[in-house]
């Protein structure tokens, strides 16, 4: 059986699931998106991410024609059709269809797609020795211009990062902000460990706000470790015990090298281990529950 796509209310043959070359999130990326992960039949944090794509819809009026609550129903009627235990998914929500021109009252109606597809994840061994990673020239949207809150589907300020990362030869890079503080990295947020507490670039900083970093930040306090979100320099990074990155698709992978500098022993760290595990944990026994 070909995979299904969710779109406007059917499903569709991944074959057949095609948007109109008019349609506003193709010429101008006027949209929204989600990327979400289901673990053995549990859809991860699913409330979190659909909340985050209305409040990201609302900010640049796309009226949703779902409930948050349909959105729900559609996200799990399209796992169950693909059988998908683990999965990860794609929410898209575009302004629809409209002319050439970038008037948004011409688009009528927004439209929803929903991809569900196997996940691909970084290779194992990256989580098990640690990533290298550099800063990129790029600099994070300025959040008087695009706010990062905002997950639009117009990701070209971090596809420009992520092209000097990969020529450099690195698989992500720290995105400062304009004001030189370090903000995220192309597609996961940053958190580093000095001397037993854990930190993290406030959202002042203008950086998406990730949904696991909300996660590992809960779970920290769990573990009675402090936390502190805050304005960091990469002097910071530089100098700390531990770093990790957190994202839906990466979860939480360690960073042992930053721009050349080793960081702390060069392997991942303790607490980053203890995080990755009581991450693990969280996964496979909280979320909405479906079943194939
Ligand atoms: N920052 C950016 C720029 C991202 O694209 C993502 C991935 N969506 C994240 C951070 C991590 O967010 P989340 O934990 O919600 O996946």
């Amino acid at each position: 059986m070909s995979l299904k796509v969710y779109m406007d209310g059917k499903l569709v043959d991944k074959d057949k699931a095609m948007v109109s070359v008019f349609d506003h999130g193709f010429l101008y990326g006027d949209g929204v998106f989600e990327g979400i992960r289901s673990y053995n039949c549990l859809v991860f944090k699913l409330r979190e991410h659909i909340e985050r794509l209305y409040e990201s819809a609302h900010s640049i009026m796309i009226k949703v024609e779902l409930t948050q609550g349909q959105m729900v129903n559609a996200v799990i009627n399209t796992l169950k059709k693909n059988k998908l235990k683990d999965a990860y998914i794609r929410l898209i929500v575009s302004r629809g269809v409209g002319d050439l021109g970038l008037d948004p009252r011409k688009c009528k109606k927004s439209s929803v797609i929903i991809i569900t597809d196997k996940i691909v994840l970084y290779p194992e061994q990256l989580y098990e020795n640690g990533m290298k990673i550099i800063t990129v020239p790029t600099v994070r949207n300025l959040t008087e211009a695009l706010n990062p809150k905002i997950k639009s589907l117009n990701y070209l300020n971090n596809i420009m990062a992520k092209i000097e990362a990969v020529n450099s030869g690195y698989e992500e890079a720290i995105m400062l902000n304009s004001l030189g503080y370090v903000a995220e990295c192309t597609g996961d947020n940053i958190f580093f460990i000095k001397k037993g507490k854990l930190y993290t670039p406030s959202q002042s900083m203008g950086i998406l706000r990730g949904i696991t970093r909300d996660v590992v930040l809960e779970l920290a306090k769990k573990q009675k470790i402090f936390v502190n979100e805050e304005s960091v320099t990469r002097h910071e990074i530089f100098n700390a015990d531990e770093v990790f990155l957190t994202g839906t698709a990466a979860e939480i992978i360690p960073v042992v090298s930053v721009d050349g500098r080793l960081i702390g022993s060069g392997k991942p760290g303790k607490i980053t281990h203890l995080l990755m595990r009581e991450f693990k944990k969280v996964t496979q026994k909280e979320g909405t529950r479906y079943k194939i």
